[in-house]
């Protein structure tokens, strides 16, 4: 897909992949969506090889060795990514842009067929070699800007700060690696222990009031800039959630969303200042 997308004007789409945004339901990823100042556009990325039927049912399936094997419906699951990212999109007051969707049969070697002619499933289900002129067609639709460029960067801003990558993905391997605890700063032990209100070396009996932000700033390098109560306790090797609220609050960072949602983003800059 990134390849077909290549070729779509530069300066007209801003491309997310894999953006995975919290509702009222849990969350929900969309495979690619992309943004221009008069439309936006969800794409469902499916890789599914041999054939695929689509039937008046609204059932996708293929048959194999003489079994049938079904698909839950991409026609509705595009069109519930739609109505979920429709209410995100409000919540945060942004003014209304359309948003159209299209489901892509990324591979090559896969056959569609649209039994009975359903033109609601051939509007939207498409192979990927549809996909550059299906978004042509409907930049010709929608042609006039509705936001400024200015929204749309603050907006792009705004689905960053809360994406929300899958626990256990990509990230997760490399966090495994690392040596959590924090580092004494006179003789590099690890891990330091809080006690009173202060980092404490076991090996050289240094104290300090600081020791966790050279931490912190490792794992906003190596693991992301958003840390929240949990993950903190987890890496700097604290059980106490009070402890670390304390400590992050202490640092003065910017936090973003609630509750148990509520994370910190990490500063690098002034964490190793
Ligand atoms: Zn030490």
């Amino acid at each position: 897909m990134n390849f077909h997308l290549q070729f779509l004007p530069n300066d007209d789409f801003l491309i997310f992949h894999y953006i995975r945004l919290p509702d009222h339901y849990g969350h929900f990823q969309l495979d690619f969506l992309l943004l221009s100042r008069c439309f936006h556009l969800i794409m469902e990325v499916k890789n599914i090889y041999d054939y695929m039927n689509f039937d008046e049912m609204g059932q996708a399936y293929r048959i194999r060795n003489g079994e049938v094997e079904l698909f839950g419906n991409p026609v509705e699951q595009v069109k519930l990514q739609h109505r979920r990212y429709l209410n995100w999109f409000r919540k945060h007051g942004f003014p209304p842009v359309p948003i159209e969707k299209m489901v892509v049969y990324s591979r090559d070697d896969t056959y569609l067929r649209n039994i009975t002619n359903d033109k609601s499933i051939s509007d939207i289900v498409m192979h990927r070699d549809k996909v550059l002129p299906t978004i042509e067609s409907f930049m010709k639709l929608h042609q006039s800007p509705l936001i400024s460029e200015h929204q749309l960067m603050e907006f792009s801003y705004r689905l960053l700060e809360e994406h929300t990558p899958e626990e256990g993905g990509g990230i997760n391997v490399v966090y495994q690696e690392l040596v959590k605890g924090v580092f004494c700063p006179e003789c590099s032990a690890n891990p330091m222990w809080w006690k009173g209100g202060k980092w404490r070396c076991r090996s050289c009996g240094c104290i300090s009031k600081t020791a966790h932000r050279p931490a912190l700033a490792d794992y906003a390098l190596l693991a992301g800039e958003y840390i929240n109560n949990r993950q903190a306790r987890d890496f700097l090797q604290v059980g106490s959630n009070s402890i670390i609220r304390k400590l992050l609050q202490g640092e003065d960072l910017i936090k973003i969303g609630s509750g148990s949602g509520m994370r910190y983003k990490l500063d690098i800059n002034r964490l190793l200042d």
